[in-house]
C-alpha cells in the first residue's frame, strides 16, 4: 500500500512539498500511526493544527452531526452553526475585539486583514518585521520576510516594509501617517521561535495609535492556548485592531477568522468574500475545539507542560545546541547546523518535529499530549544529537 501512495502522490502532486518517506494514515491525541503501523509521538501536529489531539472525540462527534444535517450554506443566508462560532469566538478573543470575518486558511486571513486596514485608514503602507511570516499569497506574501519565498514571485504588492523585529525605535521610525498597519507575530514560528520581547508590543502599539496606524497580530500559529493563553498577545498588555487566527481552531478541519476591533470599518457591503468561509461543517467543528480548548484548561497544560518540556530540553549537554526557545508548548531548539537531517533522524527514533528556518528544529505538540511522551521526543532528541547523523 505505501508504494502505491507514494507512487501516486510523486506522480500527480506539483512537488512543492519537501516530503517525508513515510504515509501516515491514523492519528489518536497525541499519536499518529504510518501505514506500516509503526506509531510516532506527533510534536508537528500537521503544522500545529491539531492542537486538541488527532480525531478529538468532541470535534469528530460535532463532524458528524452537522454533515447530516447541512454542510454548505454561503454566509448570504443565516446559519445556526455559525451563530454559534460566532459567539464561541466572541467570548473567546481578549477584550476589543467584537466582529470577525470567517475565511479558510491563515493566509486568507491575513489577506483579509491587510484589505481591511487599508480600507479602514485610507492609507497604503504597510509595515511587517524581518523573518516574520504571514502566508504565500501574493499580499501575505508582500508581509513575509523570507527572500527564497518572495523573489520568484516579485514584483509583489506595493507599499511593505520590513524592520527588524523585537526593536520597538525601528517601529517607531517606520510608522508614519502614511502607515495603515503593522502586521506581527507574537511568537515568529516559521522565522525560528523567537518571542516578543517584554515591551515590544507595547511600544509597537504606542507607535501605531500616536500616528493613526492600526495593528495587526498574526496569531495563525499562536492562537486557542498553544503559547499558555487562549491568545498569545494575552502574555503582554496590548490591543490589538485585527486578530488573524487559523490552524487549531477548527480542531483539524480548514478554517480561519480575522477578528476586528473598533477602529475597524466600516465594511460596505460586496467589499470582500468569499464561498466556504463560515459554512457550517467547519463552524460545528471550530466551535467544538474551542469548547474543549477551553473546558479542559489546555491553555494552562501549555504553560505547565512547555516549562518543563523546555527545561529537560535546556539539559540536554549537546555542543550541537545554540539555544532553546519558546513559550508555552510552542518550542524551539536552534542547532549550530542544518535541521533536516536530524528531523530525518526523530522520524526514524519514532518523532514528528518541524523546521523553523534552517537551524531550529520546532515542537508544536498537541496540548492534549501526555508528559511520557514529551519525554520520549526529548530523549529521541537526545539520542540523535549524540549520534549526529551523516
Ligand atoms: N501566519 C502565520 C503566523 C503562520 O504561521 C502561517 C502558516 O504557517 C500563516 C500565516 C499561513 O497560514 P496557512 O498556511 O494556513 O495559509
Amino acid at each position: 500500500m505505501s508504494e502505491a501512495v507514494i507512487e501516486a502522490e510523486n506522480k500527480y502532486a506539483t512537488g512543492l512539498h519537501k516530503k517525508r518517506d513515510l504515509v501516515l494514515v491514523r492519528g489518536s491525541g497525541a499519536r499518529v500511526w504510518d501505514s506500516t503501523g509503526k506509531e510516532y509521538v506527533d510534536c508537528n501536529a500537521g503544522h500545529g493544527v491539531a492542537l486538541v489531539g488527532h480525531c478529538n472525540r468532541r470535534v469528530v462527534e460535532a463532524i458528524q452531526a452537522q454533515a447530516e444535517r447541512l454542510v454548505t450554506c454561503p454566509e448570504t443566508f443565516y446559519n445556526d452553526a455559525r451563530a454559534g462560532l460566532l459567539s464561541t469566538l466572541a467570548e473567546a478573543v481578549p477584550a476589543g475585539l467584537a466582529r470577525f470575518f470567517l475565511c479558510n486558511s491563515g493566509t486568507e486571513a491575513v489577506e483579509a486583514a491587510i484589505k481591511f486596514a487599508r480600507l479602514s485608514t485610507g492609507r497604503k503602507e504597510i509595515v511587517a518585521t524581518m523573518r516574520g511570516f504571514h502566508g504565500r499569497s501574493m499580499g501575505a506574501l508582500s508581509a513575509t520576510w523570507e527572500p527564497k519565498y518572495r523573489k520568484p514571485f516579485e514584483p509583489l504588492v506595493p507599499g511593505f516594509h520590513h524592520v527588524p523585529f523585537g526593536l520597538p525605535e525601528t517601529i517607531v521610525e517606520a510608522v508614519t501617517e502614511d502607515t495603515a498597519a503593522v502586521i506581527l507575530e507574537v511568537v515568529q514560528g516559521e522565522g525560528g521561535v523567537h518571542v516578543a520581547p517584554p515591551g515590544y508590543l507595547e511600544g509597537v502599539e504606542e507607535a501605531c495609535r500616536r500616528k493613526g496606524a492600526l495593528l495587526i497580530i498574526d496569531e495563525v500559529q499562536t492562537g486557542f492556548g498553544r503559547t499558555g493563553r487562549m491568545f498569545a498577545c494575552e502574555h503582554f498588555d496590548v490591543d490589538p485592531d485585527i486578530l488573524c487566527m487559523s490552524k487549531a481552531m477548527g480542531g483539524g478541519v480548514p478554517v480561519a477568522a480575522v477578528a476586528l476591533g473598533s477602529r475597524v470599518g466600516p465594511l460596505p457591503v460586496g467589499v470582500h468574500g468569499n464561498t466556504f468561509g463560515g459554512n457550517p461543517l467547519v463552524c460545528a467543528a471550530a466551535s467544538a475545539a474551542i469548547e474543549f480548548i477551553e473546558e479542559n484548561d489546555l491553555p494552562g497544560r501549555a504553560i505547565a507542560l512547555g516549562a518543563r518540556f523546555k527545561a529537560r530540553l535546556e539539559s540536554i549537554k549537546s555542543p550541537l545546541i545554540r539555544e532553546v526557545r519558546g513559550l508555552g508548548l510552542m518550542v524551539g531548539v536552534e542547532l549550530r547546523q542544518k535541521n533536516g537531517p536530524y528531523l530525518d533522524a526523530l522520524v526514524k527514533a519514532g518523532v514528528l518535529a518541524l523546521p523553523a528556518g534552517g537551524t531550529v528544529i520546532r515542537f508544536l505538540p498537541p496540548l492534549v499530549i501526555e508528559p511520557e511522551d514529551l519525554e520520549f521526543a526529548a530523549r529521541a532528541l537526545e539520542g540523535v544529537l549524540s549520534n549526529p547523523p551523516e
